[in-house]
């Protein structure tokens, strides 16, 4: 995000998150001493308003925490979660603070989480996304108390891929570029599908990709031709 204070104990990414919770058995605690901040009774914000955004939170409650909030920049409307996500959050008790950015992670004196700054938002123009632009309000600053902030605000390719592998070409957000019907890429042998493809997507996906790419490979092996 670029603002103060992502560096302290208690903000988190969504997947080194989750995977603690779920991978590293957190749910389990304390069966399993899963390093995660106990949150149990206290406020957990996740800031963004995505489908992952919203399985963190949702499991962050699951887990124990007082209050949960969403951290959303732009309005419920253009919210990239599916519209029955964001139903169920709401009927758990999820408290959404929409056209709401953090602006600074505030911290305990200690090295640890204490709360976030945010600033309301309105929304001006489309940008190229084809979504209306959050617009920062002046004067509209206000404070949250938060033991835990779970930041979930999109992935990307890794960009080694281009300065490591010549011949295969990449788009201009790094994505590899592959034949939608073959799973093709322009490196012969070299096949590809899923979300380094489309960026991120569904498994249902990448399955259909994968099975896809596999009878093309199966055709390159047995007929020797690209
Ligand atoms: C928190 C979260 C929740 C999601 N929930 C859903 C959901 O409910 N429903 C749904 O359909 N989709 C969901 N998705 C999206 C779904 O997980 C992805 O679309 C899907 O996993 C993409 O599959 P993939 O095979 O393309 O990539 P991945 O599943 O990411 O697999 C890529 C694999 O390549 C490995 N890898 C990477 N680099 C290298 C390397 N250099 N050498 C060897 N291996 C490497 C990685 O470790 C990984 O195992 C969710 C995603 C996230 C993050």
């Amino acid at each position: 995000m670029g603002i103060p204070g992502e560096h302290l104990n208690g903000v988190y990414s969504a997947n080194e998150f989750l995977t603690r919770i779920n991978l590293m058995h957190a749910y389990e605690f304390p069966k399993y001493d899963a390093p995660i901040v106990d949150f149990r009774g206290k406020n957990v914000a996740v800031i963004g308003g995505g489908n992952t955004a919203l399985d963190s939170i949702r499991s962050a409650l699951r887990l124990g925490a007082g209050k949960a909030f969403v951290l959303y920049r732009r309005s419920e409307a253009e919210m990239p979660a599916r519209k029955e996500e964001v139903k169920h959050a709401q009927q758990e008790g999820i408290e959404f603070q929409v056209l709401t950015a953090p602006i600074e992670f505030l911290d305990d004196g200690k090295g640890w989480l204490a709360g976030a700054r945010c600033q309301k938002m309105a929304l001006g123009e489309p940008d190229a996304s084809g979504r209306r632009r959050p617009v920062p309000i002046e004067g509209s600053e206000y404070e949250i108390p938060l033991s835990v902030a779970v930041i979930v605000i999109g992935t990307s390719a890794n960009p080694i891929v281009q300065s490591t592998t010549p011949g295969l070409n990449t788009n201009k957000r790094n994505y590899i570029q592959a034949d939608a019907a073959t799973q093709r890429t322009s490196r012969k042998g070299v096949f590809a599908g899923g979300d380094i493809v489309t960026g991120s997507a569904t498994v249902i996906l990448a399955m259909g990709a994968g099975r896809r790419a596999a009878k093309s490979i199966n055709d390159y092996l047995t007929s020797g031709e690209w």
